[in-house]
């Protein structure tokens, strides 16, 4: 239960401790609701020419924003929502009033129940897809997704998983937006406990079960792109064989012939595949070799601490080394670099945002994709550059962690390495 959470967590908690170790023991500055530093500071480099994202689309494999540890608020070009922790209470933030909206606008509310249309009861995370905002109600048994127009703050519920005293509850592990569907992992607990990977269709609010965990093995969400879904699988590489056919082809052997030959197929057929979901047919494939680009290594979808999904693309590494990219909707694997004492990367941007431990020292590197251009050099990849942690983005800001705190800032800034022109996140 909550390991996708907790990995969020543990995410945070490194980039927090990255940040710190990073900035040094300076004193906090005073606690303020939001303010920006105008500060400039001296001999700014030239800014990078911001172009549009090439092939990212930055609203697609968002995850939802957790009000328990906000680290990916729900947001758009505009601005973005976001819950203080504790309150049930939701919030706007425009970028250009750099202003904290409160959805309720009526006369005399006093924003402490059901009847304030900012307050959303047992809120345990929203997501914002195409204007629309959804949150995801979690109470002892059920969790319901609820559909709000941010106009009005008029919501209603789109889904709801219910639980029964005793009989069964449900939980949301996870959660995130993708091309026109929001992913679910829901973990049912009925006397055992069941991890549902599936998906709702916004536009007709059909539920589809993608996959569940089960004695054959279990998954997690990768990413999600057009009608295909991604999901990394433990168990049994092969369907076991039903008894009815083995006896058949065995006219021989027992009952007890089959249960040993099961065990044996267990051992010799268990192992890990990246399934490709056609969420239109239901079928799926294994891409797990092809994105081992011909050699050995295992896909390994850690390089960012947290997610590996950024757009259309998945993002992993091979032998510690490699990075790769794979684009879930045309299918293919590319290595984008191949360095030693890698330690970690993502896509901001559609460039390549790469940092290495070298002699106890992180250095950055921002790379073109396309050209193979090293876009921050100025420092020569002084750990400056990770002042500020890049999570998520906008078309014109990335938002993430600075000063040890959650914050935006514009990409024209950020490219510019004027980090202290962040904005800090009012929660
Ligand atoms: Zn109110």
């Amino acid at each position: 239960m909550y390991r996708a959470r907790r990995l969020m967590i543990l995410g945070l908690a490194v980039i927090l401790l990255l940040s710190a170790l990073l900035s040094g023991c300076r004193s906090e500055p005073e606690p303020a609701d939001m303010y920006v530093w105008e500060e400039e500071i001296t001999a700014p480099t030239e800014p990078i020419p911001i172009t549009e994202p090439k092939n990212i689309s930055y609203r697609d494999n968002v995850h939802g924003a957790y009000p328990s540890c906000s680290v990916y608020p729900a947001g758009n070009d505009e601005g973005f929502y976001f819950s203080r922790v504790g309150t049930d209470l939701c919030y706007y933030y425009s970028f250009s009033e750099k202003s904290t909206i409160r959805m309720c606008s009526r006369p005399g509310c006093k924003h402490k129940d059901e009847s304030c249309l900012s307050y959303i009861s047992d809120l345990t995370c929203i997501l914002e897809a195409n204007g629309t905002l959804y949150a995801f109600c979690q109470d002892e048994l059920s969790v319901r997704l609820l559909k709000i127009d941010p106009a009005t703050g008029n919501r209603s519920t789109f889904y709801a998983w219910e639980g029964s005293v005793g009989e069964k509850y449900y939980m949301l592990n996870d959660c995130f937006y993708s091309c026109g569907r929001i992913f679910t992992t829901v973990n049912m607990v009925d006397g055992l406990s069941t991890i549902l990977l599936q998906s709702i269709d916004l536009r007709d609010g059909a539920l589809t079960t993608i996959a569940e965990s089960s004695d054959l093995g279990s998954g997690e969400f990768l990413g999600a792109y057009g009608n295909y879904a991604f999901i990394n699988w433990h168990g049994l590489t092969e369907e076991l064989p039903k008894m009815e056919d083995y006896l058949k082809e065995h006219p021989n052997e027992t009952e007890l012939d089959y249960y040993s030959y099961i065990n044996r197929f267990q051992k010799e057929h268990t192992g890990k595949q990246i399934r490709k979901y056609d969420l239109i047919t239901g079928e799926h494939e294994d891409v797990y070799s092809l994105l081992q680009m011909g050699g050995t290594n295992a896909p390994d979808f850690n390089l960012t601490g947290s997610y590996c999904a950024f757009g259309k693309y998945l993002l992993y590494s091979l032998g510690k080394t490699t990075v790769c990219r794979y684009d879930m909707n045309s299918g293919e694997a590319r290595e984008l670099l191949t360095v030693e004492n890698l330690w970690g990367a993502k896509l901001v941007d559609d460039r390549l945002l790469y940092w290495l431990l070298e002699e106890e020292q992180i250095k950055v590197r921002l790379r073109d994709v396309d050209t193979g251009e090293e876009l921050i050099r100025e420092n020569e990849g002084d750990n400056k550059a990770l002042a500020f942690t890049v999570l998520g983005e906008s078309a014109t800001s990335f938002h993430g962690v600075y000063d040890d705190k959650l914050a935006w800032i514009s990409k024209e800034d950020y490219y510019a390495e004027k980090y202290n022109r962040s904005v800090f996140y009012p929660t």
